[in-house]
């Protein structure tokens, strides 16, 4: 078996596949092994049933999400047999009231990706860092494959039963991005690892695979605009996890989402706006009650403003709401609506008056009433897309009329549909995912 990736999806897959009496060559395209999953917050969780998945991914793929949220314990109680360490549980996140899982300690580099790298190694795999998988064929007969993989001093040939592909997504790719996300793409900020730039994607497509739904889907934030340096280390200090007690207006000065549903549908929105550029806008009130504090449990005392200044990102700051529309038609807003959204709006936050807004605020309905009054101006960070190659239920990829084109598999983020806008972990997602695609490789000589 070849896998291609070492995050988290990858090492369990090479794992799995090893503990199921296969010979396992894991080869990473990068020079670091772990991925995004290396980077990532370490809250390993999902969603507690199939009725919350319904309701909170009602788009995404039910049968992936029957396997996510059954598989999950298991998955879990896997991981520390593999020496994973996870933290007490955890019911309920900020940003997901309904979360329902553990956090990876002290971090998924230290935690996860180095007891799993241990676990494989110690099994027999071996790993090959630098050695991207870079095209697949069929040899003679449907049980053999050849893979192309990458080396430093050229290209190798290798035979294998089966592929796993776990190469993270397509976030990074600039062409995939336009064709699924559209216009204001190339507007957008990577958060996550440069290496995950749709390989995974391409070479299935190539070898008759099909795309799963929700192919303009992602998860992300919303990020400090430029000139603000978004470097790796500040992709979660960064993060507007505050946004939903906010107002997001666009370049034409309207609001065009609830932002009351989270950060990450906010980002998806701004996504289809001019430029993709947007601007936070909230009232000293705001910012001493909910744009400051906790919005991820391992950030307690985590101030976003000093985190956005010393990335040298803005913060319009205005005595009165004229005065920040003002600065707001500096950046190239459309003052006079901005102006009128923002009177509306506050208009509308009166509990005696009913709300006509055009954009409905169903939580968080602060008022804008107590000045300085604020505006962030933000883009888009994405983390990871969430549509990508279909797959069954083993996590064997699937071709247009639906049936398992052999000896492929995908894991994690490569895997099209598990969340679809609506999101249910993705570090769940590479885990559960992981586990069956390296049965499924390991087997599928016996299919
Ligand atoms: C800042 C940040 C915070 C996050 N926090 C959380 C969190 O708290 N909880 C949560 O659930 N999720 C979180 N996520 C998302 C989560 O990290 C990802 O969903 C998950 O890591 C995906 O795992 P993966 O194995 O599919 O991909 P990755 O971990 O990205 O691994 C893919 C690997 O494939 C390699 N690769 C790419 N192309 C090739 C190729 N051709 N050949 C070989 N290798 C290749 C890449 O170099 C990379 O190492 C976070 C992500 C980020 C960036």
């Amino acid at each position: 078996v070849i896998v291609a990736g070492t995050g988290l999806a990858g090492l369990v897959a090479a794992i799995s596949a090893q503990e199921d009496g296969a010979r396992v060559l894991l080869c990473e395209k990068g020079v670091d092994i772990g991925g995004s999953t290396a980077m990532s917050g370490g809250y390993l969780w999902t969603l507690p049933d199939v009725q919350t998945y319904a309701r909170i991914v009602p788009r995404g793929d039910p049968v992936l999400g029957r396997c996510l949220v059954e598989d999950f314990n298991t998955g879990a109680e896997w991981l520390r047999a593999h020496g994973v360490r996870l933290g007490n549980p955890i019911t309920g996140l900020p940003f997901e009231p309904a979360a329902t899982g553990f956090r990876i300690e002290p971090d998924t580099a230290t935690g996860a990706v180095l007891p799993l790298v241990d676990a494989f190694c110690a099994g027999g795999g071996r790993i090959l860092r630098g050695t991207p998988v870079l095209r697949v064929d069929r040899v003679d007969n449907h049980h053999a494959l050849s893979v192309v993989i990458g080396t430093s001093t050229g290209k190798k040939l290798v035979g294998c039963q089966s592929l796993v592909l776990a190469t993270g997504g397509f976030q990074g790719d600039s062409e995939l991005l336009a064709r699924y996300i559209g216009r204001w793409s190339d507007r957008l900020a990577l958060r996550a690892n440069v290496h995950s730039v749709g390989d995974g994607y391409r070479l299935a497509q190539n070898f008759g695979a099909a795309s799963s739904r929700g192919l303009s889907a992602f998860y992300g934030h919303l990020m400090p605009a430029a000139p603000a340096l978004i470097e790796p280390a500040a992709y979660r200090s960064l993060a507007a996890f505050y946004s939903s007690h906010c107002i997001l207006l666009n370049l034409d000065g309207e609001r065009f989402t609830d932002e009351s549903r989270g950060d990450h549908f906010s980002a998806i929105a701004l996504a289809h706006q001019p430029e993709a550029t947007g601007f936070l806008v909230f009232d000293e009130e705001c910012r001493v009650q909910h744009v400051i504090g906790t919005h991820v449990p391992d950030m307690p005392s985590h101030d976003p403003l000093r985190a956005i200044r010393a990335a040298l990102g803005v913060i319009l700051e205005a005595s009165s709401l004229e005065q920040l529309v003002h600065l707001l038609g500096a950046w190239g807003v459309n003052s006079n609506a901005a102006e009128r959204t923002l009177t509306e709006y506050s208009r509308a936050m009166d509990p005696t008056q009913a709300d006509r807004l055009p954009v409905p605020r169903r939580s968080n309905r602060h008022s804008l009433n107590q000045p300085p009054y604020l505006a962030i101006p933000v883009r888009v960070g994405i983390t990871f897309t969430e549509g990508g190659i279909l797959i069954d239920e083993d996590c064997r990829v699937l071709d247009r009329d639906h049936r398992p084109v052999p000896g492929l598999l995908a894991a994690g983020a490569d895997v099209g549909n598990i969340s679809n806008e609506g999101y249910a972990g993705g570090l769940a997602a590479a885990l559960i995912t992981g586990l069956r695609a390296g049965i499924s490789a390991a087997r599928w000589g016996a299919w």
